[in-house]
């Protein structure tokens, strides 16, 4: 049968129904239809143009679009496939009617106005928004990228932009540009654009301040001078007081400013035909420029007890609203204080032993590209992620292991090889929806210190808080700082120190607190006035005592002997020397369930000489003494306050974690304190 031609619509690809029709049936009823439905404008022309071609399951009609439109689509879905995104046709065929509406030859003629004007879904723009960022990307290398203004740094590698156009001055803003050009290639992580942005930000206050203060707003460089960096330093101060920006970023903004101005002079550009040619050698910052650190911004930042308690009670609700990898995330970011980027990229075997047989976590500090990183972790910990690992290992089984990651993004994910995200968002959004989390804090009313029980301020609970809670719960331990420094994986010490407040003074109190509920071995009380002990006695008891396995003893042989010499063998319920207070209660608790225990079973099949076990089992007074106590202690904490009690309760912990459970037992290293002691073997 000879053919009859070819439907006239231009995204058709089907014969003509008919001798003597245009269109094809499909088509030509489409027409009939819309002529009736008043909805054609009577343009004919145009809608053989662009209506859609008659949709196929599985196929889509790029005909009737430009060749280099059709080109740029098809590039879009390599370049989406690629990153293992799926591309559903049925959207796809969307977008190429849709497109087809517009007319265009390409996409870098679309507006996102035309974009809209298309009724397009959101999601559908998006994927034409990627299409345009990975087009503009296709011609560009850093060489061109870095004549912008605005840098896209997915072309040199890393994600997000790096924006110049709030530095005014020209020379200044290439000047900025060269130095970030420079920078590039040493910064490694997920942050270099907004670290580095934050850098710039110090250079478009430097802008500002020049452009405000002085007359020619800072364009003749020649006539720049000390005093304008001192007028630059006065603003900061200014606007830092004023309550612009924090104290915290005001030093910043003069540490970036100085490290960028002395980088630009190093790298020769205020030499003979450099962008900054002629700058005076005093437009300068020195370190005595740079505020002093303020009080109390790094350090001070872990969580209270209280809190990560909560926290961690809630994971499953982190979990509900995200996914597992996030929970998983989270889980070893409160467990190991890394840094959010360490965890997240973890490959999936990052467990090992140390020759001592000690679990080991395997990491890379990519900040600082220290790869192959050992951190030592609990027991817990490690079931966390082995239990990730089967169910990573199950969810991918064709990937090789080497290349699979411990937490596989949920999306966009064929092989399992791609890390999850920033936690941050879900993270923050978990935390808003917890209940308010009580605190007792010490509030002044009427010239009186008084304490109050008031919500916990959560924008302070965020990923990298369990890293200074980290740092801080083993500071609290009496970690030796070079110990503490390696597990933070820190290289000056200056850094590590900057993540806790001083031990010695927290503890201090803490001691006071719970010192004012001490008991001898009668259960009487001891110090009732402890905040009015004074510094020495501080000292006195510091070298004058001796920890046991549930108070301290002060019989001076057993002290100088560190403990080991006691003639009573730790019968210290019976011992004029002994002392507890309410720190001690899990121990006098774990105490008496070890006398009972063991004289249960001394008296039932035991097999022993009659000797040692008369001499072994415990007796009767011993037992009947430390229940006493115990009664004593808990009756006294009875009759707190509420707020009391609170104070009384994080005193606890702050003193315990400090305490070296001792008895006797030979010690080969420190012991690192557990994290998260509440959690259940
Ligand atoms: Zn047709």
């Amino acid at each position: 049968m000879p053919s009859i031609g070819p439907c006239q619509v231009a995204s058709c690809y089907r014969a003509r129904g008919r001798e003597g029709r245009l269109y094809c049936d499909v088509h030509a009823t489409r027409l009939g239809i819309e002529r009736r439905s008043g909805n054609f404008n009577g343009d004919e022309e145009r809608w053989r143009l662009t209506t859609p071609a008659v949709a196929v399951d599985r196929e889509v009609s790029l005909r009737g679009l430009p060749d280099r439109l059709v080109a740029e689509l098809l590039y879009c879905l390599q370049v989406r496939t690629a990153r293992d995104v799926k591309t559903r046709d049925h959207r796809f065929r969307q977008i190429c009617d849709r497109i087809r509406l517009l007319q265009i030859p390409s996409l870098e003629t679309l507006e996102d106005a035309d974009l809209k004007q298309t009724g397009m879904t959101t999601d559908l723009q998006m994927i034409i928004r990627g299409a345009r960022i990975a087009l503009r990307r296709l011609g560009s290398s850093p060489e061109t990228e870095r004549l912008k203004d605005v840098w896209d740094l997915v072309i040199f590698g890393h994600s997000r932009t790096l924006n110049f156009t709030k530095i005014h001055q020209r020379p200044l803003r290439e000047a900025v540009k060269v130095w970030a050009y420079d920078e590039l290639p040493r910064r490694r992580g997920r942050n270099v654009a907004s670290s580095m942005q934050n850098m710039i930000r110090g250079m478009e206050q430097l802008s500002d301040s020049l452009r405000l203060q002085r007359e020619d707003e800072g364009q003749q460089l020649r006539l720049l001078s000390r005093t304008d960096m001192v007028s630059f330093c006065n603003r900061i101060a200014f606007l830092a007081e004023t309550g612009v920006f924090g104290a915290h970023h005001r030093v910043n903004v003069i540490r970036y400013v100085r490290k960028i101005v002395n980088r630009i002079r190093v790298m020769g550009l205020t030499g003979a035909g450099q962008v900054m040619e002629g700058l005076p050698a005093d437009f300068a910052l020195s370190v005595e420029d740079i505020p002093d650190e303020p009080e109390d911004t790094e350090a001070g930042r872990d969580l209270p007890d209280e809190v990560m308690r909560e926290l961690c009670d809630n994971l499953d609700l982190l979990e509900k609203s995200s996914n597992r990898e996030f929970r998983v995330a989270t889980e070893l970011l409160i467990d190991t204080g890394r840094r959010p980027d360490e965890i997240s990229t973890l490959p999936l075997d990052c467990l090992t032993k140390d020759p001592d047989g000690n679990l080991v976590l395997l990491y890379d500090n990519s900040k600082n590209y220290r790869l192959g990183r050992r951190l030592p972790i609990a027991k817990a910990t490690a079931a966390v992620i082995t239990a990730q690992q089967e169910r990573v290992r199950e969810r991918f089984p064709n990937t090789p292991t080497s290349r699979l990651k411990l937490l596989p993004s949920p999306v966009a994910n064929l092989e399992g090889t791609k890390p999850i995200g920033s936690i941050g968002e879900a993270h923050r959004a978990w935390v808003d929806g917890l209940p308010d989390i009580m605190m007792p804090v010490v509030v002044e009313a009427d010239g009186q210190l008084v304490t109050k029980m008031l919500p916990f301020d959560k924008s302070k609970i965020f990923p990298y808080a369990y890293r200074h809670s980290f740092a801080q719960r083993h500071a609290d331990a009496n970690i030796a700082p070079d110990v503490l420094m390696d597990l933070m994986d820190h290289r000056e010490l200056s850094t590590t120190q900057g993540y806790y407040r001083v031990s010695q003074e927290r503890r201090r109190e803490a001691v006071d607190r719970v010192t004012a509920l001490q008991f001898d071995r009668r259960g009487n009380r001891v110090w009732r006035k402890a905040q009015a002990m004074l510094d020495s006695e501080h000292v006195r008891r510091a070298i004058g005592e001796v920890a046991t396995a549930y108070g301290i003893c002060l019989e001076p042989h057993n002290v100088a002997a560190g403990g080991q010499s006691c003639p009573l063998r730790f019968r210290c319920v019976g011992c004029d020397h002994f002392r507890t207070d309410v720190s001690y209660l899990p121990d006098l608790e774990r105490y008496l369930s070890d006398l009972l225990r063991s004289r249960e079973r001394l008296l039932s099949v035991f097999e022993a000489d009659d000797w040692a076990r008369s001499e072994a089992i415990p007796s009767e007074e011993e037992i009947r003494r430390v229940r006493r106590l115990i009664n004593r202690v808990k009756a006294d904490l009875d009759d707190l306050s509420e707020e009391e009690r609170a104070q009384i309760e994080e005193a606890v912990a702050v003193v315990r974690r400090g305490r070296v459970v001792m008895l006797g037992m030979p010690r080969v290293r420190q012991p690192l304190p557990d994290v998260r002691p509440w959690r259940l073997p």
